[in-house]
């Protein structure tokens, strides 16, 4: 049941807002978590990237 592309929007894991697909993630998107370099910056360590 699936038509067109995948929705390319996402839910930031540390502010929690959503956020859209951007060009500069074209390569990475599957990796995104984050809205911004800025929440990325705030989950380090947490997690094992
Ligand atoms: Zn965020």
């Amino acid at each position: 049941m699936k038509k067109g592309k995948p929705r390319r929007e996402k839910i930031c894991q540390v502010c929690g807002l959503p956020f859209t697909w951007r060009k500069k993630w074209a390569k990475c998107w599957d990796d995104v978590r984050y809205c911004s370099q800025r929440c990325r910056l705030q989950r380090k360590k947490k997690h094992h990237e």
